[in-house]
């Protein structure tokens, strides 16, 4: 079974892909952490994701591609988080995975409102050093500024901070909402409050997976 999982930034994507891949046994792939691996020796990437702008579509197709086929070296039981961005993204790979008998079974959508997700986008923190993230409403860490789990700081993103989130909340509404309609018109559409808590949130997903 391969699973989307998609909705506007800060909608809890990134946490309840985590549960699901371990719950389910999936393999999890964010574009989102490959283009921040990329731009730690590419200047010209780095400057686009902390602008809160998206690479080229290619550039994102290929990344993905490397990544299965490096890491997973299957076309089966992968969790997407941060893919497809757009309804191009999603034909390249939908094709991709035709081609080499494969399909997405469920796109999962993690519904908030703008306002949520600016609330939720401004308090995120995420760890330096091992990379986890906290938000200093729904999940903080005993201090703000130091990782409960490794003990290195707490920064925040570039692209969270408010200029670049206005940008990419406003690709979320014009580029990526679009894809709303075909997943619906595919059969394949699971839509879910993102705005409840992150326990009922994947315990609902959960059960309409047919897991605790
Ligand atoms: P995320 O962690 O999913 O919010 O992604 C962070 C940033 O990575 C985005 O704002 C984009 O700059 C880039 N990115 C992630 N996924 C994609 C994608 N599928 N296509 C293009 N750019 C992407």
């Amino acid at each position: 079974m391969n699973i989307l999982i998609f909705g506007p930034q800060a909608s809890g994507k990134g946490t309840q892909a985590h549960i699901l891949a371990g719950k389910l046994g999936l393999f999890y792939l964010s574009t989102g952490d490959l283009f921040r691996k990329l731009s730690e020796k590419d200047s010209k990437v780095k400057r686009v994701v902390e602008k809160g702008e998206l690479p080229s579509d290619e550039l994102a197709f290929s990344l993905l591609k490397r990544f299965i086929k490096d890491e997973h070296g299957s076309y089966q039981n992968i969790i997407f988080d941060g893919f497809p961005r757009n309804v191009n993204q999603y034909l390249m790979l939908k094709r991709w995975f035709y081609k080499n008998k494969s399909k997405i079974d469920y796109a999962i959508l993690l519904d908030i409102s703008d306002e949520e997700a600016i609330r939720r986008l401004s308090a995120r923190r995420v760890c330096s050093d091992c990379k986890e993230i906290f938000n200093l409403i729904t999940n903080p860490s005993k201090n703000p500024k130091v990782c409960d789990k490794c003990g290195g700081e707490l920064v925040q993103r570039e692209d969270d901070k408010p200029e670049a989130i206005e940008k990419r909340l406003s690709l979320y509404r014009n580029v990526t909402k679009p894809l709303i309609d075909v997943f619906e018109k595919e059969g394949v559409l699971k839509k879910v409050n993102g705005e409840q808590p992150i326990e009922d949130i994947s315990r609902e997903l959960l059960s309409f997976f047919g897991k605790q």
